[in-house]
């Protein structure tokens, strides 16, 4: 029966919205869909509509209230079911129909009755609005030309009305139809207008649309270039660079005895200067293959992960003295490697940027919420002016030189892309002397949210 059912509706659908050219939904795409669904509703009632026009021709020899019926029910298939009319076509043999039943009422009931009336409204705002705002006087102007017909048809006796129980006088219909006629002509003024607003929001909301989409390609086309090239740069220069190191290395060593102390130096910043390029090129290389990891989602304990930084930088943390303290890291789906250079980043940052005479903490935590989980990595170093929070996160932008503090300014956007790439976001708070702390959190996975 559902089945049936739907089948049915698809074919109503297909005839009269599909078939029109509105794919892009713009307001006569709704105007056809609501005539569509009209129909699929109104057939179904036509039918059962058919047991009391038939009690009637049988028990009050009113047969040509059946012959209506049928008539009415072949013009309502022939809209909804034959293919290759247009849907103005369907709609206007529709709305021709109603105005046609509204007048057959008419004429079997007392003309002046509301219910009449009303039917012959809504008949008018129907069509208007299932029509182009163009057409929206047509429907009044007709309401108009069959009061007045109905007027003459009073006055003159051009109908026979001898069957109705309640006759209406002239004065009277025209004191009735004349309030109609009002309410069908406001209706024809007011409408379109609301149609209007409808369409300006939509074209605009299209063209703003259209004009996203074409700047989001555009951005998409010209980061790939910029990945792209970022990774060829790097990965190429790592061979003339070797070919430096290797170079000055001989040198020193060959020709090291000929040179006099400042050619020696020389040689050492040489040196000392291709190691740093070599460690740009490394991290450029790292930041641009963040957005292509090979890796899939998978199951990463945490904690194992933080042991294995401790251990990694055994002689670091040594070094500093410094303590690394979490309780209870959870185990998340994520990208591995991902997670991973996050952790690093940020740790390594805070051993880094500890304050001349205090040896770094550093307290890790994680907090569970409904979709993500919160990390947050607080260190008690030398912290970060506020200004400076969105500039840190920028590749190369460093708040202190080499000489200072050893880096290259790739590192937190490493992170941060790393981040966002998982599809959470990167934050921080921090008080210069004090300390800082960097959050970030970690949509959780359909499957974690089912572990
Ligand atoms: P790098 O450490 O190589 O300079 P990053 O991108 O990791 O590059 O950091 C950018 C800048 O942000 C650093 O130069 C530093 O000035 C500042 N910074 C990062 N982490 C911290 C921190 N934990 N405390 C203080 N400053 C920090």
């Amino acid at each position: 029966m559902i089945e049936i059912w739907s089948k049915y509706k698809r074919a109503i659908l297909a005839n009269c919205v599909l078939s029109s050219v509105e794919a892009n939904k713009g307001v006569n795409y709704w105007r056809n869909s609501l005539f569509a669904t009209t129909l699929i509703f109104i057939l179904p009632l036509c039918f059962i509509a058919l047991i009391p026009s038939l009690f009637l021709s049988t028990f009050e020899n009113k047969e040509y209230i059946t012959l209506l019926h049928f008539i009415t029910i072949g013009l309502m298939c022939f809209i909804a079911f034959v293919p290759s009319v247009k849907t103005a076509t369907r709609k206007l043999i529709f709305s021709l129909t109603v105005y046609a039943f509204a007048i057959t009422l008419n004429i079997f009931t007392s003309p002046s009755s509301g219910s009449v009336l009303v039917y012959f409204l809504a008949a008018c705002v129907y069509s208007i609005i299932i029509f182009d705002n163009k057409y929206a006087y047509w429907w009044s102007h007709l309401v108009l030309f069959i009061s007045i017909f109905f007027g003459f048809a009073i006055a003159f006796d051009l109908i026979d009305f001898s069957h109705n129980v309640d006759m209406s006088s002239v004065n009277e219909w025209i004191a009735v139809s004349s309030n109609l006629i009002f309410l069908c002509y406001l209706s024809s003024a007011l409408i379109p207008k609301i149609f209007k607003g409808i369409e300006n929001y939509i074209s605009e909301q299209q063209q703003l649309k259209t004009e996203l989409e074409a700047s989001k390609k555009a951005l998409q086309v010209k980061n790939e270039e910029l990945e792209h090239y970022a990774y060829v740069a790097s990965h190429d220069l790592q061979e003339p660079l070797r070919m430096v190191t290797s170079f000055m290395h001989k040198l020193s060593s060959n020709y090291g005895d000929q040179l006099d102390e400042k050619g020696k130096k020389y040689i050492t910043f040489a040196e000392n200067g291709a190691v740093r390029m070599k460690q740009i090129v490394l991290d450029l290389l790292d930041f641009s293959r963040v957005n292509r990891p090979s890796d899939k989602l998978e199951r990463v304990d945490l904690d194992a992960l933080l042991s294995n930084y401790l251990e990694l930088r055994e002689g670091t943390i040594a070094a500093a003295s410094a303590k690394i303290n979490w309780t209870d890291m959870p185990t998340i789906w994520t990208i591995k490697p991902l997670i991973t250079t996050v952790f690093h980043n940020l740790l390594d940052n805070g051993l880094k940027y500890r304050k001349k005479d205090t040896a770094p903490s550093i307290d890790i935590s994680a907090r569970e919420q409904k979709d993500y989980w919160e990390f947050a990595i607080s260190d008690n170093g030398i912290g970060i002016e506020s200004q400076f929070y969105d500039k840190i996160f920028k590749l190369f932008q460093r708040l202190h030189n080499s000489n200072e503090y050893e880096g290259t300014g790739v590192g937190l956007s490493i992170a941060k892309r790393s981040v966002e790439f998982m599809g959470g976001q990167i934050g921080l708070h921090s008080l210069v002397g004090v300390g800082s702390t960097f959050y970030f959190t970690i949509p959780k996975k359909i499957n974690e949210r089912q572990d």
